[in-house]
């Protein structure tokens, strides 16, 4: 029957574009089943590769053997499989580092994988405390992390928790030999599906809660493909309509994949759904170590845990019999991925469920402007929640006009600007109030560090970053400069270093406005949120935990603060500047504003007092800010949508970033002028209606010493722009060594 050796089709996993042959030794033959992980031969030594299938086709060389197979059963189920390579051709990407990047690391190396750990699980749970006398046995940063987690979320596995905080096993140790926890161990085997906190009870819903379930519950019932918009503002009680749905999807005997922003995944979330489902939870996030991530990939894989929870990445989570997803917050912008395969998680999650043939819901009280028009033009369903829980009111929402009035300036102002402080009286007195009451606050800005620049007051130099084209920001913390991009640092100058001047630090950061804070609020007791405060996934969970159990009354932070956090004792919020968004370089700088002010105001007034969110701003005017005022989604969204059409940007249209980069910037401005002939030339000879917007330098010209010019193409659909990509990425594989060109399909950050 054999007419000579069988041949494989093999994605290598290396940056390398199309498939590979190989032959098939006859020992493996059985083996060999779609999504395999195999060793290759490839250059001069091995590679991890995936079998694909059989291939057709001859090889215009004698093919080279498959060494060995890896797995005893395929690392990539078939949907993930199908999934990515959709995402490879998708966003032009190699098929074989997307394969992967989409596998646990341990998988993803030639290497075998770590054996699966016993099957233990170690509870830990707090002991309620008699007094609060004893707390003094309780002094490392690290056990009060631990308490911190166990308190808001409960009893935890001591995997997780160790997730969460780094380090927690022997904190676990001490607090246990302090009577401060208790620790129990259960065989895994042992444990039914629902682990013994499971079965938490399910609040009573409100009646737009109870629509927007009957019909999700109605199209997990007959199946099928089914994308949902839940649009429901802020507090109107998102997360138990999903833990409803996912619950029904169990009872189905299907199981879900729920999809959460970075900053989302924190340990009050996890614990809504720990309650829930118990130890069918599997949580995939970024603090999690290689073998605790390897071992959660297990239990989805093997049905274990048949609800994961994750940020963007666990898109790829092997959960099989998939009968729900879930994406929260679906506008929030860390589901795009910036490097590598440069896919947006949301939109993969869309394609995932048309696989699967099974319900999709995207989450949003902000939906972005994408997903928005899907609903409108009804490729998606429309379920809203318009009011919050309990028919608590939204918070009212005032603006500061930070602007000086020409009119009231025929006296010289009352202070230089530069002394001005970053509280307006009416932020303060609301503040003061707020505390007074025994409340809590917070106040968000969009940057971090002290102040965001250092110039020279007799020359203007600025002090710049040697590797990036952006300005040095100044943080006390770290006694010195940062790059924000590179990660730069440098000591703060005490002359200007061109010509000796004295030197001025402008610009605010949190920082600025936790010292200003502690200044005029002694009594206040302040957490900062942001970045350099959050280290460490330990310190960020102890920071929330800490707020959320009242031991704070003010926190200051960036966007982290703006996320989906639920704490009840919060009133007032206080945008210090709503102004640093709105002036970016990007066509979505008023819709990214209009989300995140309407997030930060979202955090007040979620409990039994109504709550206030003060904006202040030097654009009163912008349809962003005026929108918020009056919690006019639909009214900004209109408005923004009509922008975007006469502009031709989307939703109206694709577009695709091209990015070239290299250390010379002669080099790199010539490869990004050949690449636009190529796309004209290929323009011109098509029949589509293309543009072809530069090369322009991007805006950070210069990152990481490197030279950064970019292309955009934009086009009615997608399949119009491919005979152009393809041209370019022709040319791009003969760029001179030293220069790069990537593809960003539908890109996001267009820095
Ligand atoms: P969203 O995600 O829409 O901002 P959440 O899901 O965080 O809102 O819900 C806001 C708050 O309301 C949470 O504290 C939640 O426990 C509570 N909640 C949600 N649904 C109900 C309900 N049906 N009855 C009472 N409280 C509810
Ligand atoms: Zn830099």
């Amino acid at each position: 029957m054999s007419s000579g050796a069988r041949l494989a089709q093999v994605a290598v996993g290396r940056p390398v574009r199309g498939a590979y042959t190989y032959a098939i030794p006859e020992a493996l033959e059985s083996k060999l089943v779609p999504g395999v992980r195999i060793s290759v031969p490839f250059g001069r030594g091995k590679a991890l590769g995936f079998f694909l299938g059989e291939a057709t086709a001859p090889p215009p060389v004698t093919p080279k053997s498959i060494l060995e197979v890896l797995d005893p059963e395929p690392a990539l189920t078939p949907d993930v499989l199908r999934l990515v390579t959709w995402a490879a051709e998708y966003y032009r990407h190699p098929l074989g580092e997307a394969l992967r990047g989409a596998l646990p690391p341990g998988m993803a190396e030639l290497r075998a994988p770590p054996e699966a750990r016993a099957k233990v699980l170690t509870w830990v749970e707090p002991i309620p405390r008699a007094s609060d006398a004893d707390d003094g046995e309780v002094r490392g940063a690290l056990m009060r992390a631990v308490l911190s987690y166990l308190e808001a979320c409960g009893r935890t596995e001591m995997e997780e928790l160790s997730g969460a905080v780094p380090g927690a096993r022997d904190a676990v140790k001490r607090l246990a030999a302090r009577g401060r926890v208790r620790v129990t161990t259960e065989a895994r085997d042992d444990s039914p599906g629902t682990g013994a906190l499971a079965g938490a009870a399910p609040l009573e819903l409100s009646n737009d809660q109870a629509r927007a379930l009957a019909a999700l519950e109605k199209s997990l019932e007959s199946g099928g493909f089914a994308p949902f918009l839940l649009h429901g503002v802020t507090g109107s009680g998102k997360t138990e309509v999903y833990l409803r749905a996912i619950a029904k999807t169990r009872a189905l005997g299907k199981r879900a994949l729920c999809l959460v922003p970075e900053i989302g995944l924190t340990p009050q979330l996890v614990g809504r759904f720990r309650a829930r489902f118990g130890d069918e939870v599997a949580v995939l996030h970024s603090g999690l170590k290689d073998a605790e991530r390897l071992q959660e990939w297990r239990r989805i894989r093997s049905g274990e845990a048949p609800v994961a929870v994750g940020v963007r990445s666990a898109i790829f989570a092997p959960v099989r019999d998939l009968g729900l997803l879930v994406v929260d917050e679906e506008h929030d912008p860390s589901f795009k991925q910036d490097e590598k395969l440069r896919y947006h998680a949301r939109d993969l999650a869309v394609v995932r469920a048309q696989h699967a043939n099974c319900p999709v819901v995207l989450g949003s009280a902000t939906p972005s402007l994408e997903t928005l028009s899907n609903a409108r033009s009804g490729k998606y369903a429309l379920l809203s929640l318009p009011a919050r829980i309990d028919d608590r009111p939204l918070p009212k929402v005032e603006v500061v006009d930070l602007r000086i009035r020409p009119a009231a300036s025929h006296q010289p102002p009352a202070t230089d600007p530069r002394e001005a402080s970053l509280l307006s009286p009416a932020l303060k007195q609301a503040l003061s109030e707020t505390l007074d009451r025994g409340e809590q606050a917070i106040l968000f800005l969009n940057r971090r560090g002290h102040s965001t620049f250092v110039t020279c007051t007799v020359c203007g130099l600025t002090v710049t970053c040697p590797n990036c084209s952006i300005a040095l920001t100044h943080h006390l913390a770290r006694r010195g400069l940062l790059c924000h991009h590179c990660g730069h640092t440098a000591p703060l100058p005490e002359h200007c270093p061109e010509c000796r001047g004295a030197l001025l630090r402008l610009g605010v950061g949190t920082e600025k406005v936790e010292e200003e804070v502690a200044r005029d609020f002694p009594a206040a007791r302040v957490l900062r949120l942001d970045r350099d405060s959050a280290g460490d996934a330990a310190e960020l969970t102890r920071t929330l935990a800490d707020f959320a159990r009242g031991a704070a009354n003010v926190m200051i932070g960036t966007q982290m603060v703006a996320k989906g956090h639920d704490f009840p004792g919060v009133t007032l919020v206080g945008v210090v500047l709503a102004d640093t968004a709105l002036a970016m370089p990007d066509f979505r700088a008023a819709e990214r504003t209009f989300q995140v002010l309407a997030q930060v105001a979202g955090r007040a007034g979620r409990g039994a007092q109504a709550g206030r969110v003060l904006v202040q701003t030097y654009n009163p005017d912008s349809d962003a800010v005026a929108r918020v005022v009056g919690h006019d989604f639909d009214g900004f969204a209109q408005a923004e949508l009509r922008r975007r059409e006469a502009l031709g940007f989307p939703p109206y249209a694709k577009l695709l970033a091209v990015r070239v980069d290299g250390l010379q910037e002669r080099a790199t401005i010539d490869a990004a002028r050949r690449l636009a002939d190529v796309a004209e030339r290929q323009i011109r000879r098509g029949r589509e209606p293309l543009r072809l917007l530069g090369p322009t330098p991007a805006p950070l010209v210069k990152l990481r010493g490197r030279t950064r010019w970019q292309l955009l193409l934009k086009a009615r659909g997608h399949a119009a722009m491919n005979a152009v990509v393809q041209a370019l990425e022709a040319a791009a594989d003969e760029l001179p060594p030293g220069v790069r060109a990537s593809f960003d399909v539908d890109p996001v950050n267009l820095l």
